[in-house]
């Protein structure tokens, strides 16, 4: 299966701003977006300090599908994947196309404070840790729906990871659109969120929908 296995911080210089792709590390100091000394809060790559001219409307589309594509650490033919799903959906394409990113299942289980970012739970739920209903799922992609309930499997509560991992739960704060049952290490999706719910950066998600529709 295909993933970014670059430098991430990267990604977030390439953007212009905070994506959180690394965990506790994003909110302290040495985050590149806010370091002081040296500064290094521009473009990566041996061109990035030059002055760079005005984008044209296809650049700030392409820059606006990467920043939600790489927040979410996803690649370009799932991503299409799930524009398609969105406007399948019918609604506010934009709008779909963001309740979809957020119910996959390795972001379900990042709300759920199972990880401390979406790569890493990317990694536990490829590992089979996890299962919906019951049944073991290792597909990142995997969408919830409401009702489901994602829980650690109980093979792999026995691991050093999971242990005494109710006591970390108890430290994290899931989206409302989630209810977790810290002690059985498992958690319920009540609805699928709906955008107000959705706590990410700010996106422009009408120049991803533009993008797109060319
Ligand atoms: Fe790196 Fe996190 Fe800062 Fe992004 S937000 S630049 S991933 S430390």
């Amino acid at each position: 299966m295909a993933r970014y296995t670059g430098p991430v911080c990267r990604l977030c210089r390439r953007e212009g701003m905070k994506l959180f792709l690394k965990g506790a590390r994003c909110e302290g100091p040495k985050c590149p977006i806010v370091q002081q000394k040296p500064p290094r809060n521009f473009p990566p790559g041996a061109h990035g300090q030059r002055r760079t001219r005005r984008p044209s409307d296809f650049g700030l589309q392409l820059r606006e599908k990467q920043k939600v594509r790489r927040f979410y650490g996803v690649l370009e033919t799932q991503f299409r994947k799930h524009y398609g799903e969105a406007v399948r959906r019918g609604g506010v394409t934009g709008d779909n196309l963001l309740q979809i990113l957020e119910s996959r299942l390795d972001n379900v289980v990042y709300r759920m404070g199972f990880a401390d970012s979406r790569k890493a739970a990317r990694q536990i739920v490829r590992h089979g840790h996890f299962t919906v209903n019951g049944r073991k799922t290792n597909i990142p992609s995997f969408l919830v729906r409401p009702s489901d309930v994602i829980s650690v499997r109980t093979e792999s509560r026995k691991r050093v990871y999971f242990q005494d991992f109710s006591e970390v739960l108890a430290t994290k704060q899931p989206p409302e659109w989630i209810s977790m049952d810290n002690g059985n290490l498992s958690g319920r999706v009540l609805n699928l969120p709906a955008r107000d719910q959705i706590q990410v950066p700010l996106f422009n998600d009408a120049l991803i929908v533009e993008h797109y529709s060319r």
